[in-house]
């Protein structure tokens, strides 16, 4: 009898080579966080391994513009650090190590979808979810996810794809992106009033994405009881109508009450709570955003990873 869901992890050495300058919070330690915790805990040996594979740029391009790859890659070859006002660091390795994580996440879509795994977590870095079509921005060069939803729409033929982003940031990049686009749905909850600044209530998608975009702006200070009842009310019923091949979750772990960067209250066990709520909608792959306190960062993705592990107990199959 199977107790356990079969879940992937990809991780690789290679996302240590994006190196951040002195006193960074998106920082290697954060990956070598989890992955130490996840041994600590006996995790480690029931994960199915997925080593990535770089993204071609033919990948990248179906979501980021060539300007916006080259202006990447002009700024890491030379090596002097800055693409944005200042957050978003690169070195001469970042552009490979970019092209590893937005791979990462299309390996793991190829290992969901081909059932090879139930679920998939990506431990990759540097995010994705700030970065623009033709922007890289809030320490992320290309939006994996976004890269992932594309891939899996165009390579599994899924007519569509749900984002579930709970990093305590406004993934401005995914939403963007899609916001045109209803084949994509888009839903967040962030802080708010926060970086980057986006995420109203009112922005529900433009033009034929209009209805297919979902914010969720929640004041400092928010807990559990509050992201719970937005997940019962709102996003559950929302992802079940719209019956998506695939759901992504944009993965920060940064509304933790410990994170040194966010102002919300949850804790780990509330994101083995919503992610229990979401898990059996469709299948699942996540990949990191943001959390920036390392022991914080690697208990809630022990919980995460927990939660998509289990069966549910109201479900037979
Ligand atoms: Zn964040």
């Amino acid at each position: 009898m199977t107790l356990h869901k079969t879940i992937g992890l990809v991780s690789s050495d290679v996302y240590l080579e994006h190196v951040s300058p002195g006193g960074h919070p998106e920082r290697p330690e954060r990956l070598c966080a989890i992955i130490r915790y996840l041994k600590e805990r006996g995790s480690w040996n029931h994960l199915k391994h997925i080593p990535p594979v770089a993204a071609t740029i033919d990948h990248i391009l179906a979501v980021h513009t060539q300007q916006h790859i080259d202006r990447v890659l002009n700024v890491c070859e030379r090596g002097d650090g800055l693409l944005d006002e200042g957050d978003t660091f690169a070195v001469p390795k970042s552009f490979q190590v970019a092209l590893l994580a937005s791979g990462g996440v299309i390996d793991a879509i190829d290992a969901v979808l081909g059932k090879k795994v139930d679920s998939a977590f990506c431990a990759v870095r540097p995010p994705g979810h700030h970065a623009e079509r033709d922007r890289a921005m809030g320490f992320c060069l290309f939006n994996n996810v976004a890269i992932g939803a594309r891939y899996a729409q165009q390579e599994h033929d899924l007519a569509r794809v749900a984002i579930l982003d709970w990093d305590v940031h406004h993934g401005n990049g995914t939403q963007h992106i899609f916001d045109q686009d209803p084949s994509v749905y888009y839903i967040s909850l962030h802080q708010y009033p926060f970086y980057p600044g986006t995420g109203a209530r009112e922005e529900r998608g433009i033009g034929k994405g209009e209805g297919f975009t979902l914010n969720f702006p929640l004041p400092a200070g928010t807990g559990e009881t509050r992201y719970l009842q937005a997940f019962t009310e709102e996003i559950v019923p929302t992802l079940e109508s719209f019956n998506p091949g695939l759901l992504l979750i944009s993965a920060g772990f940064d509304a933790h009450k410990d994170d040194p960067l966010g102002g919300m209250k949850l804790t780990k066990d509330s994101y083995a709570k919503m992610t229990d709520l979401v898990k059996d909608i469709a299948p699942v792959v996540s990949a990191l955003e943001g959390g920036y306190n390392l022991e914080a960062l690697a208990r809630c993705t022990d919980s995460h990873l927990n939660a998509l592990s289990r069966k549910s107990s109201n479900r037979l199959d």
